[in-house]
Order: structure tokens, then C-alpha cells, then sequence
């Protein structure tokens, strides 16, 4: 059995406990992962504190060169992180290409893209006000100790999205995880650590009093947590107690509008891709249908054929486009979401039966004939079911897209631009998108609202989050 390290002050650092990493395809135990102790991860936010001063004082232009070095050493090391990804998380291997699954090697690529992008972007100093008596001068200072604590569905790029605008701007690291998913990130950082002064960046791998003992530390200087609501307003409270500042990408419950005037052919890939990415298990995958009823039959015909053809099984095997739910935990809510709504009423168009044998596995499932108040409609499901809600006003569909308590994304699908945009800026999300879903891009801002979350990542917005502004005002 193999037993994998945290990286703390440049060091492979074992625990004195450990546990296993469990492949969701089959249940085999992949690795030993240390439990870090009370005691590291104050070492480790020690670690990263005194490596940060020095670590702000280097020339813009060397850590930018630094990050860029990082991008290439995750390139470089691409097939191995990804066979971590498919092992841990599940979804396939996949490929590149538009006509490839995106999967595994995706993630990798987008850990690649996502640090190129920071690492190219600048934040100048603004003047903010002249005249004959002053000049206001806003600079941007890091922030010192960022803590990240990362979810377990996309878990190396999540965690390149938290650690790398965090280290171009001059801060330094230390993360935490998923439990479910440590050794892709233990190895990523032990790799991308190598080239990087020691301490920049620290791991330490444990379950969730690993993440509280992190986030509770004093000298942590601010938070970047994606994961659960209930997680996040844990963290939100003990962030109070020190005031640390804290960005917080939650959960979501992203409706799909589709208006009368859509093209249930023309669309029904982009959609499907929009639901059921990485088996649903994406804070921003379409999570509840809505369709007129005069396209309704149209969608869940369009939307049936691709689910059924798609091939499920253990993503390092080729040709596989679905893989496993990735922990069993999420595997009985979605089970349970489902059987509810079956005794509620609902038809199950297809999926909806759990297989039998090893592995997480669960069919793609589309439900018709349910409502906004079912638990599978008001309820994150995060898995690859998807309820579809016939409606006749837009106006209603626009009322259900808003009525809950998440606001991460929505999109609205039509073939009258102007028409879709109207409706776009009615809702109530962080982003929506026309004729498309979950398409997040490296310059673009991305973050919740409502329940969804606290601040946005990505582009400069992003790298934003990660400084605090710091006025000189001088008189003239
Ligand atoms: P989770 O909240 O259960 O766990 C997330 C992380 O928090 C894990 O590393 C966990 O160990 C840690 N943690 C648990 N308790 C803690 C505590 N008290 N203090 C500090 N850390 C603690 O979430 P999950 O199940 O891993 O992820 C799935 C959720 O994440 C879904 O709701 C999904 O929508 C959301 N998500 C959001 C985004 C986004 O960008 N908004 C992206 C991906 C996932």
C-alpha cells in the first residue's frame, strides 16, 4: 500500500494516522493519506507566514515567471495528475477535443490554462482621484496567508483556482483537500512545490476538523472555500472570530430555461453537457429543467436519447463518457431524491433504478412530471438526475428560477437573442448564460448569489479577491 505526504515548508510530511482513498469505480483502496494533527497545520500556516514576506518582495516579473513555471510542470505532468483524477474522482479520462468526453484530462488541462491566466495578468495601480491638491493611489496588497479548502467533485482544478491568483498576487498557501479526493492534490502540490520557494504553498489532508482547525487559525489571512452551504456558513462563523475576510463559492440549484422559441434539436447536446457534466456533480450544472409545454415532449425526447447512449462505467477504460457518483454519501441522496420523487408521482423517463455491483454507479436519469416543491426540484441533488418542469408563462418560469435560496447559475435557451437576454437579466444567479451552461472561462468573473456565495473568482475580478486595496494619498 502506498502511503502519500503533505507538503509543509518544502518537506514531504507524514501524519501519525492516516486514511484510505477509495476508488468510486470499484471500491478498491488506492493510497494511505496522513491525517495531519492539530500541531501541523498550525506548522503549516506557520510555514507559509514566514515564507511570505519575502515571497511578496520579489519582483512582480519573478513570480509571475514562477507561476508560469508552475503551469509548465503541471503540463508536464498531465497524464499522471489525470489518471489521479479518473482513480479518485471518477469521471473518465477522456480528452481534449470538442468531440471528446470532458473529463479527467480536461480537468488537467484547465488546472494548466487557469494558472497561465492569472499568471499573465496584471493589477496596476489606479489613480482614483488627482487634482491640484492630491493624487489617490490604489494599490493592491496581498492579503498574506490564504487557507483554501477544496470539495471533492473537481479537486485539482478547484484547487488551482483557489491557490494560484492567491500565490501571483503575492500571498502564500496553505490548502486542504476533500477527504475524499487528497492524493491528486497532495501530488499536484508536491510537484508544482518544487519549483516554488519552500513554504509558498502547503497542504494538509484530513477530514473536516482538519478544514475548522485551519480556518479557526489566527494567522490565516483569508479564506477561499468552495463546498456545501452548510460547510461554508460554518466557515463563515468561525472566520468572524478573527474577522478574516472569506470568498466563498457554494453550492447551487441552476435552472434551465427553455423558451418557446428554442430549438430542442439545435440545443439538446449543449444542454445535456449542461446537466450532466462530470455526472452532474458541478456546482454549476443545470439542476432543474424548465420547459415550455409546447416544446416539452420535444427537450425530454432529445435529452432521452443522448442519456441512454451514453457509455457508464470505470473511467480508465476507454470509450467511457460516465463514470461513478464519487462518494457513497452523495450516492444515497441521490438515490433517496429519487425514490421520493417517484412516491410523489413523478415518471422516471429513463435511469432511475441503481444497478447492481461494485461501484458508485447510478444510470442518467430524467424525471418528468414533478413540480417546484418536490425535494429532487427544491433540493441540490448534485448527481446525474435531472427533473424537467413543463411550464406556460415565461413569467412563472422566471418566478421558479428565483424562488430558492441559490443563486450560482441559470441559462435560457431560445433563438431570439434579445428575447433570452430579457429574460437573463430577470433572474436572480451569478451568472446566467444564453444557449449554453457551466461555461466558465479564465478572464471571466464567476461567483454566487443569495445562498450561493460570497465574491467571485477568475480574471482580474478574481485576482482581486485575493489583494486588499491599500490607498497612498499624497499632497501636492
Ligand atoms: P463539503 O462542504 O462537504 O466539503 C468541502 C470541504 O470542506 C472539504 O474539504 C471538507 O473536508 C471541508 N470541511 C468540512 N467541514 C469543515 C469545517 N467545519 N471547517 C472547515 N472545513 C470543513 O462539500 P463537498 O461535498 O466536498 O462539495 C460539494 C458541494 O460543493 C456542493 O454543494 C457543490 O455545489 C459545491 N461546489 C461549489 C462550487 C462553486 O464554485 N460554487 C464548486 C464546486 C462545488
Amino acid at each position: 500500500m502506498k502511503f502519500f505526504d503533505n507538503t509543509i515548508d518544502g518537506e514531504r510530511t507524514k501524519s501519525p494516522s492516516t486514511f484510505e482513498s477509495r476508488n468510486p469505480a470499484n471500491g478498491d483502496v488506492l493510497g494511505m493519506v496522513p491525517h495531519c494533527t492539530r500541531e501541523q497545520v498550525a506548522q503549516a500556516v506557520a510555514a507559509a507566514k514566514a515564507a511570505q514576506p519575502a515571497w511578496a518582495a520579489r519582483p512582480d516579473a519573478e513570480r509571475k515567471a514562477l507561476t508560469m513555471k508552475v503551469a509548465e510542470v503541471i503540463k508536464g505532468n498531465a497524464e499522471y495528475l489525470a489518471e489521479w483524477v479518473t482513480r479518485e474522482q471518477g469521471k473518465p479520462l477522456g480528452g481534449l477535443g470538442p468531440d471528446q468526453v470532458p473529463g479527467a484530462r480536461f480537468e488537467i488541462w484547465g488546472c494548466e490554462v487557469w494558472t497561465q491566466v492569472p499568471a499573465s495578468l496584471e493589477l496596476p495601480v489606479e489613480v482614483v482621484f488627482e487634482d491640484a491638491t492630491r493624487r489617490d493611489e490604489m494599490h493592491r496588497k496581498p492579503f498574506g496567508v490564504v487557507a483554501a479548502i477544496a470539495p471533492w467533485n473537481w479537486p485539482l482544478l478547484i484547487a488551482v483556482w483557489q491557490m494560484i491568483p492567491a500565490i501571483r498576487a503575492g500571498n502564500t498557501v496553505v490548502i486542504k483537500p476533500s477527504e475524499y479526493t487528497s492524493i491528486g492534490t497532495l501530488e499536484m502540490v508536491r510537484l508544482i512545490a518544487e519549483v516554488l520557494p519552500r513554504g509558498v504553498i502547503n497542504t494538509v489532508s484530513g477530514p473536516g476538523e482538519v478544514g475548522a482547525w485551519l480556518v479557526e487559525n489566527p494567522d490565516v489571512d483569508k479564506i477561499m472555500f468552495t463546498g456545501s452551504v452548510t460547510t461554508g456558513a460554518r466557515i463563515a462563523a468561525a472566520a468572524a472570530k478573527n474577522v478574516t475576510p472569506v470568498t466563498l463559492e457554494l453550492g447551487g440549484n441552476d435552472a434551465a430555461i427553455v423558451l418557446p422559441d428554442a430549438d430542442p434539436k439545435a440545443m439538446a447536446m449543449g444542454l445535456f453537457w449542461g446537466a450532466f457534466l462530470n455526472m452532474g456533480q458541478t456546482c454549476a450544472c443545470a439542476k432543474r429543467l424548465y420547459v415550455h409545454e409546447s416544446l416539452h415532449d420535444a427537450v425530454v425526447d432529445e435529452l432521452k436519447a443522448l442519456a441512454t447512449a451514453m457509455p457508464m462505467g470505470d473511467g480508465m477504460q476507454p470509450g467511457v463518457a460516465m463514470g461513478p457518483i464519487q462518494n457513497r454519501m452523495q450516492y444515497d441522496k441521490v438515490v433517496s431524491l429519487v425514490e421520493k420523487a417517484k412516491a410523489g408521482g413523478a415518471t422516471i423517463v429513463c435511469g432511475g433504478e441503481a444497478p447492481q455491483g461494485p461501484g458508485n454507479f447510478y444510470p442518467l436519469t430524467l424525471v418528468t412530471d414533478i413540480a417546484d416543491g418536490a425535494a429532487l426540484v427544491d433540493e441540490e441533488q448534485f448527481g446525474p438526475v435531472l427533473p424537467i418542469i413543463k411550464y406556460r408563462s415565461v413569467d412563472d418560469a422566471i418566478a421558479s428560477a428565483n424562488r430558492l435560496d441559490a443563486g450560482l447559475g441559470a441559462s435560457v435557451w431560445s433563438s431570439n437573442l434579445d428575447g433570452a437576454k430579457a429574460v437573463a437579466s430577470r433572474i436572480q444567479a451569478g451568472t446566467v448564460w444564453i444557449n449554453q451552461h457551466g461555461a466558465i472561462h479564465p478572464m471571466v468573473p464567476f461567483g454566487g448569489v443569495k445562498g450561493s456565495g460570497w465574491g467571485v473568482e477568475f480574471g482580474v475580478d478574481g485576482l482581486k479577491a485575493v489583494t486588499q486595496p491599500q490607498v497612498i494619498s499624497i499632497k501636492k
